[in-house]
């Protein structure tokens, strides 16, 4: 089915088909309802099934331009990954003026990432390390956050990231909205969407 069934302003309809965006993809379907009522979502998903706008055009649809700080917080585990998401992100929030996309990775001078965020960013992107880094020299505040995305929550685990995790979701409003993509499904998993997620719909593609 098409994007025009979920009640998106008209300039991201537009912007979507820019992209040569038509149909939703599987992964969408599912997702993009839950996810833009605010619903936690648990999902299923690998790389090229289309979750980056599965959550991409959710947590766009809350952000609130004239408001200069953190608004959505997104762990990836690798800075390959996060900068493919930040990219995928400022092409989806084309459609409005001023959003302005951040990458905090680890292996990156951090002082030019400090200066990003001093001039103010509505969206985080980044590995835990270095999002905890910024934390601790409180350059970054996530305590205003409406939406926490862990993508591929599974390889984070793996990299052995819980920690940092876990001591970075203690920074976000308890009320926010968790959206959890996974390849893999494994124990672990469960564990940290019963740790962090509140009632989520889950999804399998
Ligand atoms: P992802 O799984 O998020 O890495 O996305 C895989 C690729 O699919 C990316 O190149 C996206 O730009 C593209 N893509 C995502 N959603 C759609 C869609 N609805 N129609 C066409 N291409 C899409």
């Amino acid at each position: 089915s098409t994007f025009a069934s979920l009640g998106l302003p008209q300039e991201q309809l537009d912007n979507l088909q820019q992209m040569g965006y038509e149909q939703m993809t599987e992964i969408q379907q599912q997702a993009l309802p839950a996810a833009l009522e605010g619903k936690d979502v648990l999902a299923q998903a690998r790389t090229g099934s289309g979750k980056t706008a599965a959550f991409g055009i959710a947590l766009l649809s809350r952000i609130n331009p004239r408001f200069f700080g953190a608004q959505t917080l997104i762990m990836c585990p690798t800075r390959e990954l996060a900068t493919q998401v930040a990219t995928e992100i400022r092409k989806l929030a084309r459609f409005q003026q001023n959003i302005k996309v951040v990458t905090l990775c680890g292996g990156m001078p951090i002082g030019p990432q400090i200066g990003s965020l001093e001039h103010g960013a509505h969206i985080v992107v980044g590995t835990p390390g270095r999002i905890k880094d910024h934390l601790r020299k409180q350059t970054l505040n996530i305590s205003q956050i409406n939406t926490l995305v862990l993508d591929e929550a599974d390889r984070m685990l793996d990299m052995g990231f819980a920690a940092d995790i876990d001591s970075i979701v203690q920074e976000t409003p308890h009320n926010r909205q968790t959206l959890l993509f996974s390849a893999t499904y494994p124990e672990n998993i469960e564990a940290l969407s019963r740790q962090y997620q509140n009632n989520p719909v889950s999804i399998r593609v």
